[in-house]
């Protein structure tokens, strides 16, 4: 109950202060900043189960907030001509998504057209030509419609065992592995869960549904719309072999661009795991920009090949769970001159 109270004058104070225009950018020199979103998801009981999905509502109010503290909205494709004199701002911003999932679909293609917000969006082809399921979507299906309390699963050759309320323990786990021994594991889980049918996952509500080829095309035919690699099927850049790498990069590209005509030169990585090897190697397969998920801002004159992104927490509104207090502080790390 106190939480609910302190989070409920942190979002008035913060109100307030916005619209005293307390947050205003006041820089000399020019900046990127990139929001990364996941989800737009208006369900309530969704919104618990996928923590990276905001509303559609908070995420164009989250927009709408940095246009008023000065910054102009960009699309990818113009960032190699700010240094233009046409571009006398200091403050650009790119809105990015990641995953192209469905639930996004109508709001961006809303915004695109009718309020001009340029976006880039971020997809595994292999995923979409595959009508996939990513695998965290899976796991937390799998574990939520278990039958047993406890699961006994090898990893490293030895035994875990994982509880039913263990998937984000588990989830964490998988993160650090190797993709081969990722895909091992999940071979397990099936295994032992194999009561559960995939009509069972995708009807599950930590199942979201990724968008066919024709509804990218769709947004594609606006010029505000940029598409990016994200890997082939969301495989961490760090957790595999330098030419599994290279190799799956470049198939990314030609999928792309085979199935949308967007011949990509930017690639963002999945959970934002990467290296300057990864950069380096990434550079030679033709790709001019990578994207992590390191929260801060980027000076025009510093960006060589991979730039930072904030992750987007949406702006007030009915997602509880990100209170304007956090947001706020969030927000202070992000301006360089307060
Ligand atoms: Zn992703």
């Amino acid at each position: 109950m106190l939480k609910k109270i302190r989070c409920l004058t942190g979002d008035i104070f913060f109100r307030i202060e916005d619209s005293f225009g307390k947050y205003k950018l006041n820089i000399d020199r020019k900046i990127v900043s990139i929001l990364m979103y996941h989800g737009l998801e208006t369900d309530p009981g969704r919104l618990v189960c996928n923590y990276l999905d905001i509303t559609p509502e908070s995420c164009l109010k989250e927009i709408r907030f940095y246009q008023r503290q000065g910054y102009k909205l960009i699309s990818i494709d113009e960032l190699d001509c700010l240094g233009d004199r046409r571009y006398n701002n200091n403050a650009y911003l790119i809105i990015s998504f990641d995953d192209g999932f469905l639930n996004t679909f109508e709001h961006i293609r809303n915004w695109l057209k009718d309020e001009k917000i340029p976006v880039m969006m971020a997809i595994c082809p292999e995923l979409v030509e595959n009508n996939g399921i990513f695998w965290w979507d899976e796991v937390r299906a799998r574990f939520q419609l278990m039958k047993t309390n406890t699961i006994e699963l090898e990893i490293d050759n030895g035994k875990s065992y994982f509880t039913k309320n263990d998937m984000v323990k588990f989830e964490e786990k998988c993160e650090r592995l190797p993709h081969n021994n990722l895909l091992s594991l999940l071979c397990q889980l099936r295994n032992k869960t194999d009561y559960i049918s995939e009509d069972q996952i995708r009807d599950s509500k930590y199942y979201r549904e990724i968008m066919k080829w024709d509804d990218i095309n769709l947004l594609a035919e606006d010029n505000l719309f940029s598409i990016a690699s994200h890997s082939l099927a969301h495989e961490l850049a760090i957790n595999i072999p330098e030419q599994e790498l290279k190799e799956n990069s470049i198939k990314s590209r030609q999928m792309i661009k085979e199935k949308t005509g967007y011949d990509t030169k930017y690639y963002v990585y999945p959970s934002g795991k990467c290296s300057e090897k990864t950069d380096e190697v990434l550079s030679q397969c033709g790709f001019t920009h990578t994207f992590s998920t390191d929260a801060s801002t980027n000076y025009l004159e510093s960006i060589k090949i991979r730039l930072n992104r904030f992750r987007g927490i949406g702006y007030g509104s009915t997602n509880l769970r990100y209170y304007a207090h956090k947001w706020n502080k969030e927000h202070k790390i992000m301006s360089p001159i307060s």
